[in-house]
């Protein structure tokens, strides 16, 4: 008797995509991956379609062979999103793709769901720029609307006399730009939350995060003394998703100011700061949005313990601190080392914050690593 497995297609082929191919095989899932490079790292666990976002005739292939299409990149046009969704079914939808690739879209959609941002204002000129900084005040970020991450596309103002770099550096984006308040955060968490088809939802602990160079660096969870946060960032991603009728798992990152929580970004995709689910909760981010897009029921968010996350950048340290520890985990993502680039992470896990506390201390000592390791050293204290 013959068995039909699911297909579940992935657009883009980084190490979002490899760690939901490994995180679905268990469920007997099959995986499809389209990138337009030759080597894009979850081709070492799942067959690849080498295709741009624009080679429909690929595209047309991927459709037919998939039972359900998903992301690991939020920018892939939205118009292959629409085109997609008649040929297959998409989740999420292009729409709440369509709004996490525009900053002003999203920090609109905050304001109407009752979450608070850092003062913006959008800028199309430089004459925007000068009553944008006269209306937010100094110092302010400035970044482009469309395609930043991790940091890029962005550039600090701290005095008048940056304007002209400013306008100097992103003035040329073509999908404008916007400027934010620079808010003097006490910390940085993200709600990492899934919504399945059923409209289920459930989210996972708060996580703190750490960035370096606006690349995250490491992540904590649950984030220490935070469980009178957690209510509100549950009730904004909620109604976010429900907003926008998301299906799987998707961050929403949150500045805490002044006790205060302001939105910075969604993300439409499973996230950086969730990798620490894989080991710390009861079911991962990964597994539950195969799940979510696939129809199935959504797993148990809660944590096991609590979890640290360093994520490696640009080179991978030496794995054998990791690998010989208790409860420690190592992922390689197969990728070449690059400046900047997300080679891995690795995952330490512990019954109680003083344990983990000396995980930490022992594994960041053997990899020269105290410092990425100290703000979070000092939270959990
Ligand atoms: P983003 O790509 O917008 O998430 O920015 C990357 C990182 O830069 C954030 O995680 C923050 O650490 C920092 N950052 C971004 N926007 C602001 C802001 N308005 N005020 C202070 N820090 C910010």
């Amino acid at each position: 008797m013959s068995r039909i497995q699911p297909t579940l297609g992935v657009l883009g082929g980084g190490q979002l995509a490899r760690m939901l191919a490994l995180a679905g095989a268990p469920l007997g899932v099959r995986f499809l991956v389209v990138d337009s490079v030759e080597d894009a790292c979850a081709s070492q666990v799942a067959p690849l379609l080498r295709a741009d976002w624009r080679d429909f005739a690929t595209l047309e292939d991927f459709a037919r062979r998939v039972d359900v299409a998903t992301f690991d990149f939020e920018n892939v046009p939205a118009e292959t999103a629409r085109w997609l969704v008649e040929r297959t079914r998409v989740f999420p939808a292009p729409r709440a793709l369509a709004v996490a690739q525009d900053r002003l879209a999203e920090k609109t959609l905050f304001g109407e769901i009752g979450l608070a941002t850092p003062a913006f204002v959008a800028v199309d000129s430089r004459a925007d720029l000068e009553r944008a900084v006269a209306e937010v005040g100094l110092p302010a970020i400035l970044k482009t609307r469309r395609l930043g991450y991790d940091g890029k596309g962005q550039f600090r103002l701290r005095t008048p006399a940056d304007v002209g770099p400013a306008w100097d550096a992103l003035g040329a984006q073509a999908h404008g730009l916007i400027l934010e308040a620079f808010v003097p955060f006490e910390r940085e968490v993200s709600v990492v939350a899934v919504r399945g088809r059923d409209g289920d939802f459930r989210a996972w602990p708060l996580t703190q995060n750490w960035h370096t160079d606006g690349i995250l660096s490491v992540s904590l969870a649950p984030a220490p003394g935070a469980a009178s946060l957690r209510e509100a960032a549950v009730g904004h991603a909620r109604a976010l998703a429900e907003r926008l009728g998301y299906v799987g798992v998707f961050a929403l990152e949150l500045f805490v100011h002044q006790g205060r929580l302001l939105g910075n970004e969604m993300a439409p995709r499973v996230h950086n700061s969730g990798h620490w689910t894989i080991e710390g909760a009861h079911t991962s981010q990964f597994e539950n949005h195969v799940r979510a897009v696939l129809g199935l029921p959504l797993g148990d968010t809660g944590a096991r313990g609590v979890s640290l996350m360093f994520n490696w950048i640009g080179d991978l340290p030496d794995a054998a601190a990791v690998l010989g520890g208790v409860d420690a985990h190592w992922h390689d993502y197969g990728k070449l080392p690059r400046p900047g680039r997300k080679v891995g992470h690795a995952t330490l896990c512990a019954p109680d914050a003083a344990t983990l506390r000396e995980r930490v201390e022992r594994v960041a000592r053997a990899l020269g690593r105290e410092a990425q390791a100290a703000p979070a050293l000092a939270a959990l204290a």
